[in-house]
């Protein structure tokens, strides 16, 4: 693993990235069974390398093998599929209809690939968060050079001995290495750059691609609230929060960040988190580690225990947990009340353990919060109420959704999944993901026959009419 960017990895990323420019256009030639075939084996080498994977995730994050299987690797078997059953039609020309000026013509649009790409990827769900974009990459036919995170180097191993294993490096490339390695990619006249990480870093990456114009997709993150309407099941919206919160160690672009509560309510929600936590994490009063993830990194713990300790001086109580084991990194499941806004932990972006639980009086409080701030990835709504969750939803904007239920939108590929401004621009998953890949490319065949359009050249005195037509008809 590097640390830095040396001499070789510099040579390296410049002949990777001129090789991969050179074989575009064969890549793109190629015919669309190639790109099934190309998914199909990249499906059966992650097969071979289950166990590996699995290890490595455990090693990096800790992570259950449940959660490896289900969030990591099942995740990209059902996106390879789905696009696999999908290229057909993805990639087939679209005709649109014609109007006036155009009439007679044929006009189409394709899905071309964009070229060379560039993926870039963070550490929480290291295999799932390179490979979903590769998936999407592959079905739209591009060359692409891969970077996943530094703080993940168990999996960034598996991940380039996958990738050489199946793939020529003209083709698709894994470069490992930090912020230089990516800083030194970032330089380059990439055709597409697909970033998932953090909102600073998402700036950084938007600066450098607009050297070139490149397009970018940027998946970023946010504070996503959990919004807990009056008439709810409790009991329900608490073992999903729950879920949400605490799989990966809270480490998820998408989990609930903080959660609005009734007034009245606050106690009997802390209650019921506290016997769901109980019941999800716990084995006789100890922490079952087992199934419960750790923080990834030292700084990120430390930065963790400053967003706790902050809050505390700050007038927040510590309601369930507050355990911090700096030895194997880890943060007990833990919950806060009374957390002042002007509280870091109010401010930035949890992504661990830690969950706040604000209280309102009337839902309009909560509207008013939620639109003073950024543009979260997600809003969870847990209403019985069809009106007020559409009240709600009108009101605010985020990425995406999900109404009585956390996170489990992203696991269907016919929604687009992304952000909006801080949290981020562009969708992907199933075709949104091939489309982030591909340039909507329009082309109109003039008719050899007859070709209307003249009718609006110069020279223009006798035109009347055909202007007056043209007014009642456009
Ligand atoms: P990060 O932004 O620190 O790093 C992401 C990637 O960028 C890594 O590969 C890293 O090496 C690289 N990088 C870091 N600094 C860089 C720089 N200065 N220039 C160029 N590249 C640089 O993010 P992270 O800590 O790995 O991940 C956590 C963040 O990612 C959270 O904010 C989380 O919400 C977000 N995230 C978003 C999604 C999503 O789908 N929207 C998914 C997972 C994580």
């Amino acid at each position: 693993m590097e640390n830095s960017l040396t001499e070789d990895t510099r040579i390296a990323i410049k002949r990777i990235f001129n090789s991969q420019k050179n074989n575009q256009l064969s890549i793109k030639l190629a015919p669309v069974n190639d790109r099934k075939k190309k998914l199909k084996k990249l499906k059966t080498a992650i097969k071979a390398r289950e166990n590996e994977i699995f290890e490595a995730l455990r090693k990096d994050l800790r992570k259950p093998v449940f959660e490896s299987a289900v969030f990591e690797v099942l995740f990209i078997y059902a996106e390879i599929d789905f696009a696999i059953k999908n290229l057909s039609p993805w990639t087939s020309q679209q005709t649109v209809s014609s109007n006036l000026l155009n009439l007679m013509t044929k006009c189409c649009i394709s899905y071309e690939p964009k070229g060379v790409c560039l993926i870039i990827a963070p550490w929480n769900y290291p295999f799932q968060l390179l490979m979903s974009p590769l998936v999407s990459a592959i079905a739209a036919g591009n060359c692409c050079i891969l970077k996943p995170s530094e703080l993940a180097p168990a999996t960034s191993t598996v991940l380039t001995k996958l990738i050489q294993e199946i793939f020529k490096e003209d083709e698709i490339a894994l470069v490992e290495g930090d912020a230089c390695v990516s800083t030194e990619l970032l330089s380059l006249p990439f055709n597409h750059i697909f970033f998932t990480g953090s909102t600073h870093v998402g700036k950084i990456v938007m600066e450098a691609a607009s050297k070139h114009l490149s397009s970018v997709t940027l998946e970023l993150g946010g504070k996503s609230p959990a919004i807990i309407d009056e008439d709810v099941d409790l009991k329900k919206a608490a073992d999903k929060i729950t879920w949400g919160t605490f799989a990966n160690a809270g480490q998820t672009c998408i989990a609930p960040d903080y959660v609005f509560v009734h007034e009245d309510q606050q106690e009997k929600f802390i209650d019921l988190m506290k016997a769901n936590i109980e019941k999800k994490y716990f084995n006789k009063e100890q922490l079952n580690k087992e199934d419960y993830g750790k923080i990834i990194s030292g700084n990120h713990f430390k930065r963790l225990k400053n967003l706790f300790d902050d809050a505390l001086a700050k007038g927040a109580k510590v309601r369930i947990g507050g355990t911090f084991e700096e030895s194997d990194k880890t943060v007990y499941p833990t919950v806060l009340t009374n957390v002042p806004p002007d509280s870091l932990i109010m401010q930035e972006e949890v992504f661990g353990p830690v969950l706040p639980v604000v209280t309102y009086k009337n839902i309009s409080e909560v509207i008013n919060y939620v639109n003073a701030n950024n543009k979260p990835l997600a809003l969870y709504i847990f209403s019985n109420s069809n009106k007020n969750v559409e009240s709600i939803l009108k009101q605010t904007s985020s990425g995406g959704a999900c109404i009585n239920d956390v996170m489990i939108h992203i696991s269907n590929p016919h929604l687009s999944f992304g952000g909006i401004n801080t949290s981020g621009m562009g969708g992907s998953h199933g075709f949104h993901g091939f489309k982030a890949f591909s340039h909507e490319r329009s082309v109109m065949y003039q008719s050899k026959f007859i070709d209307i359009s003249k009718i609006i050249y110069p020279p223009y005195n006798g035109k009347g009419l055909i202007l007056k037509l043209l007014r009642k008809l456009m």
